[in-house]
């Protein structure tokens, strides 16, 4: 077990009411985990403080050239009163992945679970029980040398901050309106996208400010290089039910590894469904809706877990994915996700941590 000091608040908030909707990252809990780095020196003063602003030089080198990374993921309660986690090791497994790749000094997978535990544990009572809430955690690492000039940062600092969050669909699944964008990119190939760093993020406002302004809720990205291959939805993955086959774009590294689109790959596979990782083409899904192929198409992440999309617009042409309402597939995943997160159905899959 990782040896954190803990120094706990002398005013704690006051919890959320019941009724308060915990719009998704405006509140934030009591405490906060944070852990420094020096290079030669390594990752040092592991401690749970309370929640409180930091205070780094205006040179800190995340201000100016972004080398940050972050998680995302949440703490479930189950009715019987216990704190689950989903898949919180392959989160790390991500964690490595990114900070591979913005030349960030990695942690090892006990540290990072660790940490997540005992802040977990500490702010208990800030997770929200309604059907469809939960505690979402977000992880993140910022690069804080006093230094102007652009090279991978000495020191860093890694915190973790809690917030409740409502549920994300109050009255059960809701398909979304998909804007497919071509004259804007998120990433390309050999650049960012499969790390989960804020430059992603950045990049995709432009796009999502257009596509909000359309009447559209996400953003589908294409490929970079020809703006022809389908890659993500918003801050999701995507999936298709074409044919009786489920295809989601394989991962070629201008695409997040989404914990959730392993989750789903992995069901689907149990269920017997024919699963292809594979390109898919802009002009191959439109085909599959105007053939009446294209029976479902959903986003998948850590924040909906299912988002059914109804419709998608291209250029000056609009689809509907079959009714416009929700696939069989996606209802059942979603059920069964939130079956498992929630303590409610057989975690066979040992995908929670207590
Ligand atoms: N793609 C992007 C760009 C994301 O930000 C996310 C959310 N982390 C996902 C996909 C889905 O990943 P996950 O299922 O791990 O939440």
């Amino acid at each position: 077990m990782l040896d954190i000091r803990i120094e706990k608040t002398q005013n704690p908030k006051t919890l959320p009411e019941k009724d308060n909707p915990l719009v998704f990252g405006t509140i934030f809990t009591d405490h906060m985990f944070i852990m420094n780095y020096e290079l030669g020196k390594g990752w040092f003063d592991p401690r749970i403080v309370p929640y409180q602003p930091i205070v780094l030089q205006p040179s800190a080198m995340v201000f100016h050239y972004g080398q940050e990374m972050f998680e995302g993921l949440k703490a479930y309660k189950t009715e019987d009163g216990r704190t689950l986690l989903f898949r919180p090791n392959k989160n790390w497994e991500r964690v490595i992945n990114t900070n591979r790749r913005i030349c960030m000094p990695e942690i090892e997978e006990d540290v990072f679970v660790d940490a997540i535990k005992a802040l977990v544990k500490i702010d208990e009572a800030w997770i929200p029980t309604k059907p469809g809430t939960s505690l979402y955690i977000r992880p993140f690492i910022i690069a804080t040398d006093p230094f102007l000039g652009v090279r991978p940062s000495n020191t860093y600092q890694f915190i973790v901050i809690l917030c409740p969050v409502g549920a994300y669909y109050p009255e059960g699944l809701n398909p979304v309106k998909i804007w497919i964008e071509d004259e804007y990119v998120r990433a390309v190939k050999g650049g960012l996208g499969e790390a989960k760093t804020g430059a992603n993020y950045c990049a995709s406002l432009k796009a999502q400010v257009k596509a909000h302004d359309e009447g559209y809720s996400q953003v589908l990205w294409l490929d970079g290089v020809e703006r022809k291959y389908i890659e993500e939805v918003g801050a999701m993955n995507i999936f298709f039910k074409i044919n009786g086959t489920i295809v989601t774009p394989v991962l070629n590294g201008s695409i997040l590894p989404g914990i959730t689109r392993k989750s789903v790959i992995e069901l689907c596979e149990l269920w017997g469904l024919p699963v292809e990782e594979r390109k898919i083409s802009v002009d191959e899904l439109l085909d599959a809706a105007k053939s009446g192929a294209l029976e479902e198409v959903f986003g998948t992440g850590t924040a909906a877990v299912i988002s059914p999309v109804g419709h998608l617009r291209f250029e000056d042409t609009v689809f509907q994915v079959k009714d416009g309402g929700i696939g069989q597939i996606s209802q059942k995943l979603y059920d069964t996700i939130t079956g498992i997160q929630l303590g409610k159905l057989e975690d066979t899959l040992n995908w929670t941590v207590e």
